[in-house]
């Protein structure tokens, strides 16, 4: 099948005490292959089946499906979320990377004050992401599960999850602080710095 769950990259222990196991453990097994089940179980015996996922993903956001989108689009932001987060993250990028945040952001210090605002004001699910769109660095959030792996021009190089179920286990309400705490300490900036390279 087209959409499949990948093993969490560490261990689900690895991100405390700013991610807990259970809250990984929930996030990946239950919520991310729930998403991985109910879009392979749309596709199948469709015409779609044979295709990647990122083509059904796209081929959903044309057509209006969004049954279909929801599930597919949820499957492959989590994915990409895992990635975007490593255990003692969050020191600084070098590199093109840190070069190209000094000139879109105001450098590191700039992307953490403008993210933190990002994702804390986003009303509701969704994401923060960092992107590259047309040659520049930029903070979007997306609302749901949409994802800028649709939107023409738009490379994602990280991604946070707003969703109330990536912290509600740990912090209850308290977004800011599951925030804080991933700028801090769990930022995958090789991960940021490979997909810029891609772009
Ligand atoms: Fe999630």
């Amino acid at each position: 099948m087209p959409f499949t769950l990948p093993d969490l990259p560490y261990p689900p222990t690895a991100l405390e005490p700013h991610i807990s196991a259970r809250t990984l453990e929930f996030h990946h097994g239950k919520h991310h292959k729930a998403y991985v089940d109910k879009a392979n179980a749309a596709i199948a015996g469709t015409p779609l089946e044979p295709l990647s996922a990122e083509a059904i993903t796209y081929r959903a956001h044309v057509e209006g499906n969004a049954a279909l989108f929801n599930n597919a689009a949820q499957a492959w932001n989590h994915s990409f979320l895992w990635q975007s987060m490593r255990p003692a993250g969050g020191a600084a990028p070098s590199g093109l990377l840190a070069e190209a945040l000094d000139r879109d952001l105001g450098g590191v210090a700039g992307f953490n004050t403008a993210f933190k605002e990002a994702a804390v004001g986003h009303f509701g699910s969704g994401w923060a992401w960092l992107v590259h769109d047309h040659e520049t660095l930029k903070i979007i959030t997306t609302h749901d599960a949409d994802t800028p792996l649709v939107h023409d021009g738009l490379t994602p190089l990280l991604t946070l999850d707003v969703w109330e179920h990536a912290y509600y286990l740990d912090r209850q309400n308290l977004r800011p602080d599951y925030v804080e705490a991933w700028l801090a300490h769990l930022v995958n900036w090789e991960f940021a710095a490979t997909n810029l390279h891609a772009a």
